[in-house]
């Protein structure tokens, strides 16, 4: 969907590891690109001064290189946040977060509007106007990487809910007597299916077998997610359990998912999906075997389109859609009630 009224935006994109900044232009080309890391243990107040200066610095460089001018800015968060507000709520993976207002700060230090969106929202509005989803009316975007996230378009608008979490597919539970998840709750899709449940899985593997194959691929270092795959990959068949297990779950989400929201397209995305061909595999063959008989010849899970990008492209319609929407007035100027 081309919108030829949309303007160049200054897209910021950050969580636990780096923070990125580029000017994204109409066409959806990323120009003048910076990236740094987070650093969150040096305190919230160095990592939002790390934002705006990285952002300045992108556009000072689009500047200079003759870029149109952006009419705002996107700020692609961790969640649960307040979009409305411009506050991040709580970051589990960046420490000291809780409450932090991200878009006043950037608003006043570069006189631009500013919005803030969670990571998921950002790339599922991306790739419903631009990739894998584009043309559609309801769609969905699951990222599988370190957590499990997602968004949801219903109706062709993004889905918001009252507190602004509405889409957080990993919190989905899929196995009633399932693991502990890291938001406290039981059998959630997050619990099994993420890089971090399937590293949980492989060290509890490791300590049972330690002479198997997962064992000598680590050689004394932590588990990760990637090395269960490599493992799995080498013909472990505790690691090919681990995985399989993580895509059945993935696929009884997305059937859930299918029933609930009836979806034209799910798309996947995220570091682990990227990597695994098979995930959708067993997904499409799971999602089968679970989904309401009307839905099950046009079910479609599609690899996302636009790759890492896509927190920085998604930018473009975040700030073009809510530039004039009152309800996200609070991105243009002092929020209501706050000290002056
Ligand atoms: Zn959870």
């Amino acid at each position: 969907m081309e919108n030829a009224a949309d303007r160049a935006v200054l897209a910021i994109d950050f969580g636990g590891t780096q923070i990125r900044a580029a000017l994204v232009s109409p066409d959806r080309a990323v120009h003048a690109r910076r990236a740094v890391p987070t650093d969150d243990e040096e305190g919230v107040d160095a990592v939002l001064a790390r934002i705006v200066a990285v952002a300045g610095e992108s556009r000072d460089e689009a500047a200079s290189s003759g870029l149109p001018d952006p009419i705002g800015v996107s700020i692609s968060s961790p969640g649960p946040l307040d979009p409305w507000r411009g506050v991040v709520l709580m970051a589990p993976n960046l420490s000291g977060w809780r409450n932090v207002d991200v878009a006043g700060p950037v608003r006043d230090a570069l006189g631009l509007p500013a919005f803030l969106e969670r990571d998921t929202n950002v790339a599922v509005v991306g790739e419903w106007r631009y990739g894998a989803a584009r043309g559609t009316r309801n769609a969905i975007y699951i990222t599988v990487s370190t957590g499990i996230g997602g968004g949801v378009i219903v109706d062709g608008r993004p889905l918001v809910g009252a507190d602004g979490t509405a889409g957080e597919v990993g919190h989905m539970v899929v196995d009633l007597d399932g693991p502990a998840c890291g938001c406290g709750g039981i059998g959630h899709v997050e619990a099994i299916a993420s890089g971090t449940a399937m590293a949980r899985d492989g060290r509890a593997l490791m300590t049972g077998d330690p002479t198997g194959v997962l064992a000598g691929l680590a050689a004394g270092r932590d588990v990760d997610a990637e090395l269960v795959a490599r493992a799995a990959d080498a013909g472990d068949a505790g690691c090919m359990a681990i995985l399989e297990r993580a895509w059945v779950a993935i696929g009884a989400l997305c059937a859930s998912l299918l029933n609930v929201f009836d979806p034209e397209v799910i798309v996947i995305g995220g570091s682990i999906a990227e990597h695994r061909p098979r995930l959708f595999e067993v997904a499409r063959t799971e999602a089968r075997r679970r989904v309401l008989p009307v839905l099950f010849d046009r079910i479609r899970l599609e690899p996302a389109a636009l790759g890492g990008d896509v927190s920085l492209i998604g930018g473009l319609p975040i700030v073009n859609d809510r530039i004039g929407d009152p309800a996200h007035a609070a991105g243009s100027r002092q929020p209501q009630g706050a000290p002056s």
